[in-house]
């Protein structure tokens, strides 16, 4: 059985003081116990909410980005190696925003993956693609591209600490989303890429989530998809009773 995963992204938003409420506001009222639900803060605030979600088996704590560097002279960066310290179990590595504002490239993208596995840390692989590569329809290849060049040259083994989060970029933040066919088709040719380079049994261990424009009115009819296993939540995932809505959706 694949892992069914509901994960918040807060990006740059949120006090420290209403980080620490909204945590509150939903682990006190969580009851889902066969979903895994993982919470992305600023860096900030890693340590102090890992320590506050210990107690939950079933919730787990993600940076939003790692250095590609082990470690050394690089004023702001944060490595794998302090996000692990501070008791995180995932980074997201890849996102369009990083892709986009900072340039982070497929190959960087690998190193920061490598950076994260030897850490003992899962990650989050974000893929995507633009509104213009759909509508040239090169969004397949563009999408088989992005897991080649930053996943593939990881074994089996090491790939079973990878979960893919597919986030057409023109989805997000946007309130517009993809359809339910257009997102199952996608993670249906993920997981026929995983296939190829792998093989089945590999693929269908791996948790492939949606991310665009997820909200409590549309995450029930996305995560009912056979090959979406849960979402990437941006924006709905700073309102607990959102977020829990999502959670409690499938
Ligand atoms: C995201 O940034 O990962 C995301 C999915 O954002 P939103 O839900 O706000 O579209």
């Amino acid at each position: 059985m694949r892992k069914k995963i509901v994960a918040g992204n807060w990006k740059m938003n949120l006090s420290r003081e209403e980080a620490l409420l909204l945590i509150s506001g939903i682990t006190s009222r969580i009851e889902s116990k066969e979903k895994q639900v993982i919470f992305a803060p600023p860096f900030l605030y890693l340590y102090k909410i890992a320590k506050m979600c210990s107690n939950f088996n079933r919730i787990k704590v993600a940076a939003q980005n790692c250095s590609k560097e082990k470690e050394g002279a690089f004023t702001g960066e944060v490595s794998a190696k302090m996000i692990d310290s501070c008791n995180a179990d995932y980074i997201i590595i890849g996102h369009s925003e990083r892709r986009e504002y900072f340039n982070e490239s497929n190959m960087d993208l690998k190193e920061k993956v490598d950076r994260a596995l030897e850490n003992k840390l899962d990650v989050i692989f974000c893929c995507g693609e633009s509104l213009n590569q759909r509508k040239n329809e090169v969004h397949f290849s563009w999408i088989r591209k992005q897991l080649s060049d930053s996943l593939f040259h990881l074994n089996a083994i090491d790939f079973s600490n990878i979960v893919i989060a597919y986030e057409p970029i023109w989805a997000i933040g946007t309130g517009v989303t993809a359809s339910t066919n257009q997102a199952q088709e996608m993670h249906a040719f993920i997981r026929s890429c995983i296939t190829e380079k792998h093989d089945t049994e590999v693929a269908e261990k791996t948790s492939i989530l949606y991310g665009g424009s997820c909200n409590p009115s549309n995450s029930n009819e996305l995560f009912a998809q056979e090959d979406i296993d849960g979402g990437l939540i941006g924006g709905a995932s700073l309102n607990a009773n959102d977020f829990l809505a999502i959670i409690n959706s499938f």
